[in-house]
């Protein structure tokens, strides 16, 4: 099964207590991309400048990411630049240039509105839903948001929500959005809104999920080191949705697997810079990692 996903291709510019790195790959699309494709197709619609260099390009395509709805633009690729503190948990964005990323329109290949799976990661929301309007009828809609949207433009955020089925997003959005700084009425608030599942991802505290009807907590992988949290949020829903699109099931058991396999991911994706840990990863170090999760959480 093919996974259409939206979102940023960017030069992040990062800072952690473990290192400091320049213009490396990183964006929304990047992470969930590379994430996804562990376990499906993935399809990806997305922009970039003239300066963006064809080695990240032949990474794309040897993972198996399909990129005939990439766009090259005239101008430079978003660039984002962001610093962690001792509390790796708390982000500090120092920079933000949208560059080609300011007048994307996206346009959904012809071959790509039929993609039963769609992940709107991290875009504007008029966007997202711009999106949305070129599929026919997907069987899941997942979606992300970020402070910078939720600060920029809050009924654009609220609009797509409706027309997720299940929303991911981090602890401090979460509360941000809502106004709640309990997590079980802020997931209640964001079900109001649309969705009818919302996952909390609590970086170093795991996530938890919530329905209507049901509520599932799990812990975070306990790494010794996390050398930087960047994209941890993207490639936890690169796990999720790849999951599902895999197994082509949603009922709340995969939903449960799936939070895992994302779980997985992140804790991957946190043990380096950029994407370099995705890049050096194989299916059964993904595979045994699955294995002491669920060690992890027996009893
Ligand atoms: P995450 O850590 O999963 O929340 O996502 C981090 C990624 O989001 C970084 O690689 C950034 O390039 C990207 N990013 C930062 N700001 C924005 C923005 N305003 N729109 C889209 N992507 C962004």
């Amino acid at each position: 099964m093919s996974i259409l996903v939206v979102g940023s291709i960017a030069f992040d510019s990062v800072e952690t207590p473990f290192g400091k790195v320049k213009e490396v790959l990183g964006g929304s699309a990047s992470y969930f991309s590379i994430a996804a494709s562990f376990f499906a197709n993935v399809r990806l619609v997305a922009v970039v400048g003239e300066d963006f260099p064809q080695e990240h390009l032949d990474f794309f395509q040897e993972k198996g990411v399909d990129l005939q709805g990439l766009q090259r633009l005239p101008g430079l690729t978003f660039r984002w630049e962001g610093k962690y503190g001792q509390n790796i948990n708390e982000r500090q964005t120092l920079s933000t240039c949208l560059n080609v990323f300011e007048v994307f329109q996206p346009e959904i290949p012809e071959q790509y509105r039929s993609s039963q799976y769609v992940f709107l990661a991290n875009i504007d929301p008029d966007l997202q839903l711009k999106v949305l309007k070129q599929v026919n009828a997907p069987k899941l809609t997942v979606g992300d948001t970020m402070n910078f949207y939720i600060e920029g433009n809050l009924s654009g955020v609220k609009e797509s929500l409706r027309a997720m089925d299940i929303m991911t997003i981090n602890e401090e959005e979460v509360k941000q959005l809502t106004g709640e700084t309990n997590l079980v009425r802020a997931a209640k608030k964001i079900l109001s809104f649309g969705p009818k599942t919302v996952i909390i991802k609590r970086g170093e505290y795991g996530a938890l999920m919530l329905s209507r009807d049901s509520i599932f907590s799990v812990p975070a992988y306990p790494l010794e080191t996390v050398c930087d949290p960047t994209g941890a949020g993207d490639s936890f829903a690169g796990g999720f949705l790849g999951y599902l699109a895999r197994n082509r099931k949603c009922d709340d058991k995969s939903l449960r697997k799936a939070v895992i396999f994302g779980s997985v991911m992140a804790s991957f994706c946190v043990e380096d810079f950029s994407l370099n840990r995705l890049k050096s990863l194989s299916y059964s170090e993904i595979e045994k990692r699955f294995g002491e999760f669920k060690e992890l959480t027996k009893f």
